[in-house]
């Protein structure tokens, strides 16, 4: 069993509108390429701050900017469609009770968390970047990590987003001279002791670092801790459903990790991933 729970139906521009995207056409074109690459569950996880009811929790400039859609037209949408229907919610300190009441409104079959931004900047968006302003990457590595800890702990969430984001932007940022497991260490704990799920997802491959996330020291940790880890792509388009899972299956494999957890009701079960293999992703060769 394959899963691809890690989906946007439309690009990250604000432009891109749910009339447009949102659509029964979109979604087959999801689902037929699922199938081909051989994933039985599939659900979507649209940004949360592209929903006016975000403001409620958060009014960065960047999530006014975005925040345009009704999110419980998205739910009865979703709802009508075979996927699941999952949110990708950012973890926001200090908002994390209005953050549970949004979420606890509404019939998600999974809550994927993540860590975008360090305060007012983001470690992962050239208009606030977080280097900037920080300058010094030993600060940002330490602080994403520490929020990452923060978001598994707060018990928001199902599964942990691209859990070594701060990476995104490979030798074009500065990388700071520590052994990187120094940084882990307290996410790791943290993972450890909420028992959230751990997202292996192919989106780093298609980003400047030119890697899985996380690390194979960071799953390394993880498996050692004895989490359980969810599979995803970070699709934005149909053609990068699935996208390179024969590195992901090889990846989950080389750790030891037979079993991915798949979510209804926000009720975790495993499934074997049978040594199951994905197909080539067609993504891989066409894509930037
Ligand atoms: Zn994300
Ligand atoms: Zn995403």
């Amino acid at each position: 069993m394959l899963s691809d729970y890690h989906l946007h139906l439309r690009p990250d521009d604000p432009e891109a509108s749910a009339a447009e995207y949102f659509t029964q056409e979109n979604v087959e074109r999801y689902l037929a390429a699922a199938e081909k690459h051989g994933i039985g569950e599939l659900g979507v996880s649209e940004h949360v701050y592209r929903f006016r009811q975000a403001l409620d929790l958060w009014r960065h400039p960047f999530w006014e900017e975005q925040a345009r859609d009704d999110l419980d037209a998205y739910c009865e949408f979703v709802a009508t469609t075979p996927l699941r229907l999952g949110i990708e919610a950012d973890y926001l300190p200090r908002r994390e009770d209005r953050t549970a009441a949004l979420l606890e409104a509404r019939g998600f079959d999974y809550v994927v968390g993540s860590v975008h931004f360090l305060g007012e900047v983001a470690v992962d968006h050239e208009d606030y970047d977080a280097w900037l302003t920080a300058g010094d990457p030993d600060a940002v590595w330490r602080r994403y990590f520490e929020h990452l800890a923060e978001a598994a702990r707060s018990g928001l969430f199902d599964i942990l987003a691209h859990p070594d984001l701060v990476k995104v932007w490979g030798s074009a940022r500065p990388l700071p001279d520590r052994d990187p497991r120094f940084y882990y260490e307290p996410a790791v704990e943290a993972i450890a002791e909420s028992g959230i799920a751990v997202e292996v997802s192919t989106a780093g491959l298609r980003k400047p670092v030119g890697e899985i996330y996380p690390s194979r020291e960071f799953a390394e940790m993880c498996v050692e801790a004895g989490a359980q880890f969810a599979l995803s792509s970070d699709a934005h388009a149909p053609d990068q459903v699935g996208y390179a899972y024969d590195r992901a299956t090889e990846f989950l494999g080389g750790l030891g990790v037979e079993e991915i957890c798949v979510f209804e009701s926000r009720q975790r079960r495993l499934e074997p991933l049978n040594g199951a293999v994905a197909a080539g992703s067609d993504a891989e060769a066409g894509e930037a």
